[in-house]
């Protein structure tokens, strides 16, 4: 299935938003924010339940279970719908400003007529901000420099993150179709990239209209764009495209290799095909003398007539990789499978975790994994952080769940870095944990000179074995700091630590180029979820895209290591 209690709870995010922002009286607003807290708090995989048991988890009402029920079957919520068409498109786009929350989007709209960002630089520009109330000197100067960092205006693309629960919903739902012998997504959301423009929708089927037919009619399209008997281009909510092509069953190979891309990739390996006397496109691949179409089913046939080692999607980017697979050297990149465990998580033992320690290690066990880290928020960090005597309570609670659980519980802390790269707790102390990440979740708009400096004091620290989400960016949200990745990668080097690509699609931090440069410069990787509820154990596979994309093989990832093999990193990074 393909809707995740994270998608739904993202709806519900989205409603919460969408009624503050219409000036919708606080209670109910903070029903809705119940609700979504509770549906990202589910154990449970919400599409595998009826409505009778949505309702019956903890904190889902009845109402609530309504509105997943209709979105799990129809893809959306009639009530979302209707409040996104009440609620101007430019008030939502100032709340990207970060700091700038519903109620000043909400006076800057009513009063000024502000209702996009440019709007608003440009009536900061013009003093216009000053008369309004509440609204002083400083608050003009934050916003200012928000909007700076705000950055170069959206061009379009969405978040992979925002696209691909849809897509592989339609794919699902096409794949039913007797009449489809395959399906899957293709275009930038396969290659994995971290935004993209439209979904691309691929099948195999000898009878196109009738899959065609199948995509207009869907309940998750709500425009249809264009229908021809060859591609058809719906939207599905919120705004994204979504092209369908249909090709015949023996095509599907070449097919996918040129919906995947990207341009230049194919433009690559089109170029061998012309050497070898063969022409490829879209409809197959063909003997140019004999214009005879070779019989491609998959792209892995499509390669091997090239000559060429599959290219897993994420690495056909022109990088080098065809020329790598010419040679014999393409490397081996890290695989789902190699995954062994994951080094960053949260338990509802600090404040922001949404599911206790016992559901997530019961997840994380379901996986698979050898091990899993709980690497609750330390005391440095006021709201949510764990404070030594919490750390020894939890201490007992993991040595019990150890008991009836396989999978090893390591116990961890995700420390905050501090003003001057000054982490939690004390040494004593840090040398009882098993596995800790280091961040930045404080000061995070200090200079990039700044966080450079402090993310390698941390890094000198013995107890810290990887940095998290070491940007901080939030794709589509907040831009990355402007770190000097050259610095760091020497530092993690020199001191043994391991720098984390953070495997949720909202993060993907580091970035895919940062993993290629760090795979160069021999530093060690991990690949984690931060996952601070059940479901999001299962955006790894994004962090391994990821790092496909920068080229990682497994032994570059500490978390392809067998258990021995981790304390042997952490070993080595405490002498
Ligand atoms: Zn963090
Ligand atoms: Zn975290």
């Amino acid at each position: 299935m393909a809707w995740t209690n994270e998608d739904v709870a993202r709806q519900f995010a989205e409603i919460v938003t969408l009624l503050k922002l219409s000036g919708a009286d606080q209670f109910r607003v903070r029903a809705y924010e119940r609700a979504a807290g509770a549906i990202g708090a589910a154990p449970t995989d919400l599409a595998t339940l009826d409505e009778a048991g949505i309702a019956a988890l903890r904190g889902i009402g009845a109402s609530t279970a309504r509105k997943v029920s209709e979105y799990l079957t129809t893809g959306k919520i009639a009530m979302l719908e209707d409040l996104r068409g009440a609620v101007p498109a430019g008030l939502v786009e100032l709340i990207r400003v970060p700091g700038l929350g519903p109620k000043t989007a909400r006076l800057l709209y009513d009063s000024l007529g502000i209702n996009s960002v440019e709007a608003l630089r440009e009536a900061i520009e013009t003093e216009r901000l000053r008369g309004l109330p509440g609204l002083g000197v400083k608050t003009e100067a934050n916003l200012r420099d928000a909007i700076a960092r705000v950055g170069a205006k959206d061009t379009g693309r969405v978040p992979m993150a925002d696209a691909v629960a849809v897509a592989e919903e339609l794919c699902r739902r096409l794949r039913e179709l007797p009449v489809v012998e395959d399906v899957t997504y293709a275009g930038s959301l396969r290659r994995m990239r971290e935004t993209i423009g439209d979904i691309d929708i691929l099948a195999a089927s000898t009878a196109p209209a009738h899959v065609h037919d199948a995509l207009r009619s869907s309940e998750l399209v709500t425009d249809v764009l264009a229908a021809g008997d060859k591609k058809t281009s719906v939207i599905v909510r919120r705004g994204i495209q979504a092209d369908l092509r249909v090709v015949a069953p023996e095509a599907y190979g070449a097919a996918l290799i040129y919906f995947t891309g990207s341009k230049d990739h194919n433009v690559r390996i089109r170029e061998r095909a012309v050497r070898s006397g063969l022409t490829l496109n879209e409809y197959g691949l063909f003997d140019k003398e004999t214009e005879r179409r070779l019989e491609c089913r998959t792209e892995a046939e499509v390669y091997e007539q090239l000559g060429l080692p599959f290219i897993p999607p994420p690495m056909r980017e022109d990088t080098g990789e065809v020329q790598a697979a010419v040679a014999g050297n393409l490397p081996a990149v890290v695989h789902l499978e190699d995954i062994r465990g994951d080094l960053h998580g949260h338990s509802d033992w600090s404040g922001d975790g949404k599911a206790t320690l016992e559901e997530m290690v019961a997840a994380a066990a379901g996986l698979g994994y050898e091990y899993w880290a709980v690497t609750d928020h330390a005391e440095g960090l006021p709201m949510n952080g764990l404070s030594r005597q919490q750390m020894l309570q939890r201490r007992t609670a993991i040595e019990m769940l150890q008991e009836r659980y396989d999978i090893r519980i390591l116990e961890g802390a995700e420390l905050n870095i501090g003003p001057e790269g000054d982490v939690d707790y004390d040494p004593q102390f840090l040398a009882t944990l098993d596995f800790c990440v280091a961040s930045i979740h404080t000061l995070m708009t200090r200079a990039g000179a700044v966080q450079t400096r402090r993310i390698i004091t941390a890094m000198e620290n013995p107890a810290v074995h990887a940095i998290g989400h070491l940007t901080g960016r939030k794709i589509g949200g907040r831009p990355p700091y402007d770190v000097d990745l050259d610095a760091i990668l020497d530092a993690a080097k020199r001191t043994g630590t391991a720098l984390e690509v953070n495997a949720s699609p909202h993060r993907l931090d580091i970035s895919s180029d940062m993993v290629r440069r760090a795979v160069e410069a021999g530093v060690t990787l991990t690949i984690s979820c931060d996952g601070h509820s059940v479901g999001d154990l299962r955006s790894m596979r994004y962090g391994v895209g990821t790092a496909q994309r920068g080229w990682a093989t497994s032994q570059d990832v500490l978390n392809c290591r067998p258990l021995d093999g981790l304390f042997d990193f952490v070993a080595a990074k405490r002498t």
